[in-house]
């Protein structure tokens, strides 16, 4: 009997993929596959919860045990929207162990939450799981945007996770993601200055040892510079008067 296993991420698109994934094959061959990046909102895994009690599945819960920061200090790399170890290493290989443990690709589908606004992305995910098959449930229609999953987690009696209502698009390492870009950042220093002092110290500690190196980076005629949480946070408490 085939094996039926969703990348488990606490976002609402994964939410929507074991739905549609429940719908079609039940749920006793149902895995509900989470990686533990401890430092996820509290919020998330109270969704990861109560959405897995609601189809009847216990979650499979891995970790590498690090933190993207402890991983960033252990390559001697910080991570940016191009290049995220921190995946790599909490999210990829601890659900890939787990997979050849416990999953025989010959009867095995795994289901990744990404929707038909991002069908780009489908050839580099099969490529990276590969020999596992990988579907995408929410890449057919009937198209749903996010709102409507949201909308859908509801009706069926479950609180979304708060992230969303803060205003952040995706719901992973608390808002604080080094793939985000310029804007996300802005709002999570509105929205959570404590989270983004963290980071921003963090990345202090990191620059300390690496150098001038940021997650963020700016173009200024023509060359591409670091730009470090500190200098985007002066931006923004300080932005300079036109004229
Ligand atoms: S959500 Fe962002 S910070 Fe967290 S592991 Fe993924 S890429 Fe890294």
């Amino acid at each position: 009997m085939t094996l039926h296993v969703v990348q488990y991420s606490g976002g609402i698109g994964s939410w929507a993929t074991a739905m549609r994934v429940a719908m079609r094959h039940g749920t006793d061959r149902l895995v509900l596959l989470a990686a533990d990046t401890r430092v996820e909102d509290p919020d998330l895994w109270r969704f990861v919860a109560d959405s897995a009690a609601h189809l009847g599945v216990k979650p499979v819960i891995v970790a590498d045990g690090r933190t993207p920061w402890q991983v960033f200090a252990d390559q001697r790399f910080l991570g940016n929207s191009l290049i995220a170890p921190c995946s790599l290493h909490l999210k990829q290989k601890p659900c890939r162990a787990w997979l050849t443990a416990h999953a025989d690709p010959a009867d095995t589908i795994l289901y990744v939450g990404i929707d038909w606004a991002e069908k780009g992305r489908i050839p580099g995910i099969e490529k990276g799981w590969a020999p596992w098959p990988v579907e995408f449930p929410m890449c057919d229609p009937p198209y749903l945007t996010k709102q409507q999953m949201l909308d859908w987690a509801r009706a069926e009696g479950l609180r979304p996770p708060r992230l969303y209502d803060d205003g952040f698009t995706h719901n992973n390492c608390f808002g604080v993601c080094v793939r985000a870009g310029q804007r996300q950042w802005r709002h999570l220093l509105e929205v959570a200055p404590e989270r983004y002092a963290a980071a921003e110290a963090e990345e202090e500690k990191l620059r300390a040892h690496l150098g001038d190196v940021a997650i963020l980076k700016e173009r200024r005629q023509g060359v591409t510079y670091p730009l470090p949480l500190r200098e985007l946070r002066r931006r923004a408490h300080h932005p300079r008067q036109p004229g």
